[in-house]
């Protein structure tokens, strides 16, 4: 099959072959080992995943002792969530939240946790005036995304974690859609713990972060071995590990060479000659987005037939959230932001990578200037 133009980075991201060379010897003769073993084996695989604990430090500005491996960005999130949260406790989280927060904050209400879904603003932003407005006496967590995975938009996290603190409650931040993209420091953002998940940033599916603030005590999900401080059991995803370690010095090095403002200018690009199709609306464009999301309301079109049409002629784009690709269920983040269900059904998210090049985007303007100009005049 040949390979189409990826304009779905939100989704999952290719892992760069530096990341793959350096997890390679992980898997191989020589590289393998327990890192719980003290002997040579076991302490080759422990110093490679001490360094990579480095890596995810420098990148996320932060103690190495902060780091904790998980298996993604959906176990970190089930991780902050059901680590804080008690019987009798109140979260406040958000209506565009991931699944794997929304879900879990449902199955949390079951079990008697108190739970405020905050609405976005029309343009999608969560403004920290609605979380100060929702604290109460019991408030225990708040849990915000640093960036939406349809629209690209970014929230006030570091506002929310002051009036977090100042309430005596935890903040947590999904920043699956931020990582990679732009810097994120956790002394200036100032919240109690954040997700990140490799794949989303050129490292492997399956691997994962959560920062947990040094002194802030969590409930482990897993319980086992003492692995990862007693803090989540189980034997180390070696290769995954080395690849996020590699990949976040990677992303560090890109954004201090101004790489969000590279892959800016793509999207932008993107979105001025995408916005001249007639009855064409970018959503959340009012809000500070992250620099490589595009959402596209096309009025008349359907997002499912459009992202189909699209991938027979080479470009491959998304119609909602990754996971909820196969159902038919309308963008709950869209219908948070006041789209009704036909409007939300015919929003495309375009998502750029720091592999995605000015060519690819040249030719993917006219193929979907084309297609959705084919599609519309065959519903006519
Ligand atoms: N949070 C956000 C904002 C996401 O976009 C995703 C994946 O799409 C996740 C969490 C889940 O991460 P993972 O796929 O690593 O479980």
């Amino acid at each position: 099959m040949k390979n189409a133009i990826y304009l779905d980075a939100n989704a999952t991201t290719p892992i760069l072959p530096e990341v793959l060379d350096a997890m390679r010897p992980f898997w191989e003769q020589q590289g393998f080992g327990n890192a719980s073993s003290i002997h040579r084996y076991g302490q080759r695989t422990r110093s490679a995943i001490d360094h990579a604990r480095e890596q995810i430090a420098s990148f996320l500005h932060c103690r190495a002792s902060e780091v904790i491996f998980t298996s993604g960005g959906t176990e970190s999130d089930n991780m902050a969530l059901f680590g804080a949260l008690s019987a009798g406790d109140h979260l406040i989280t958000t209506a565009i939240e991931h699944h794997a927060i929304l879900h879990a904050a449902e199955e949390l209400e079951k079990r008697g946790v108190k739970v405020t879904f905050l609405a976005p603003t029309a343009h999608g932003a969560i403004s920290a005036e609605a979380v100060r407005a929702a604290l109460q006496p019991n408030t225990k967590l708040i849990s915000v995304m640093f960036a939406n995975n349809e629209t690209g938009v970014q929230n006030p996290i570091a506002e929310i974690a002051q009036i977090a603190h100042a309430a005596g409650a935890l903040l947590h931040c999904d920043a699956v859609q931020g990582a990679g993209k732009t810097v994120l420091d956790l002394t200036a953002l100032g919240c109690d713990m954040l997700s990140i998940s490799g794949h989303k940033m050129h490292a492997p599916q399956g691997i994962g972060v959560l920062f947990l603030r040094k002194g802030v005590q969590l409930r482990p999900l897993l319980y086992g071995g003492a692995h990862e401080r007693q803090r989540r059991a189980g034997t180390e995803n070696v290769p995954g590990i080395v690849g996020l370690g590699c990949a976040a010095s990677m992303a560090e090095r890109f954004l201090k060479a101004s790489g969000e403002a590279q892959i800016a200018a793509l999207r932008n690009r993107l979105e001025t000659a995408l916005s001249q199709i007639p009855e064409t609306q970018v959503m959340g464009l009012e809000e500070p987005r992250v620099c490589n999301t595009l959402n596209l309301r096309i009025h008349s079109i359907d997002a499912d037939a459009l992202v189909i049409a699209l991938d027979l002629k080479g470009v491959a784009v998304s119609a909602g959230s990754a996971c909820q690709s196969g159902s038919t269920e309308p963008s709950h983040v869209l219908l948070a932001m006041g789209l009704t269900e036909q409007e939300a059904r015919s929003c495309v998210r375009l998502s750029l990578s720091r592999l995605t090049t000015e060519a690819e985007i040249e030719a993917a303007i006219p193929i979907i200037t084309a297609t959705v100009e084919r599609l519309r005049s065959t519903r006519l």
